[in-house]
């Protein structure tokens, strides 16, 4: 899966893993970075933080909850570790609310919890654009971290359908064109998945019986891989915890 990290008038959006640090830094470092952005606090985005940070000796924002995390990072799995590389915990991240701007740009700054608690898209309306984070990735997902909910997943995709914007810079998966279906595929598919676990779940049945009855296949490679931190086993999971706390 690729990493995009980007770059617009002086800020940078994310610091990819720090398993590409190589290659990472040698880009950056030829551009002139005044503040970095986390959009949230997972070891692909805020891999190369540090030594960033430590280079350009600018600040670094993200969310209060993204600040928080960050001060002591969630474990990750030996197949995250693999595929991306650990990061260390960072005690310097500024939290922010409301906006970010740029010399020439305007970045509102918009709440996306679900797959990340603490994840913020940046939408600058005057020139139509969405650096939208980990909320689209693809228009279909075939697995979940244990910490992912759902139900906050849909809210988002509907928060985010309703700005105006014409190029969504996502994190693993650009859409330069018609982003808004491409978004709502997603809620679509998330809508349904969803919908299919409400229909028969009754408040008492297990994941692993859920998963039965609606006859889902898993990703055995990446589930074994990842020592049971992606699975759609975990989709089932967050779906039945949201339904839960519904009531
Ligand atoms: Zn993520």
């Amino acid at each position: 899966m690729w990493v995009y990290v980007y770059y617009v008038d002086g800020l940078l959006i994310d610091t990819g893993q720090s398993g590409a640090r190589k290659h990472v830094l040698e880009e950056v470092k030829k551009l002139s970075v005044e503040q970095i952005f986390l959009t949230h606090h997972h070891e692909d985005h805020s891999g190369n933080l540090e030594p960033l940070a430590a280079h350009f000796k600018c600040p670094v924002y993200g969310s209060s909850a993204c600040a928080q995390l960050m001060e002591d990072p969630p474990r990750i799995s030996f197949a995250q570790r693999m595929v991306w590389g650990d990061r260390p915990a960072n005690k310097n991240i500024i939290p922010v609310t409301g906006k970010i701007n740029t010399r020439q740009f305007q970045f509102e700054l918009i709440p996306i919890p679900g797959h990340a608690k603490d994840m913020l898209a940046l939408y600058e309306p005057n020139k139509g654009w969405l650096f939208s984070a980990d909320l689209f990735v693809n228009d279909y997902i075939s697995y979940f971290l244990y910490s992912e909910s759902m139900l906050q997943q849909i809210h988002s995709l509907k928060k985010v359908l309703t700005l105006d914007f014409e190029v969504m810079f996502c994190c693993h998966n650009p859409v330069l064109k018609n982003p808004k279906s491409r978004l709502q595929n997603k809620l679509d598919f998330l809508e349904d998945f969803y919908g299919r676990i409400a229909a028969i779940y009754d408040g008492e049945m297990t994941a692993k019986a859920v998963f039965r009855a609606l006859n889902l296949k898993e990703n055995w490679q990446i589930q074994l891989l990842s020592q049971g931190h992606l699975s759609k086993l975990n989709m089932v999971r967050a779906a039945i915890r949201d339904i839960n706390q519904q009531h």
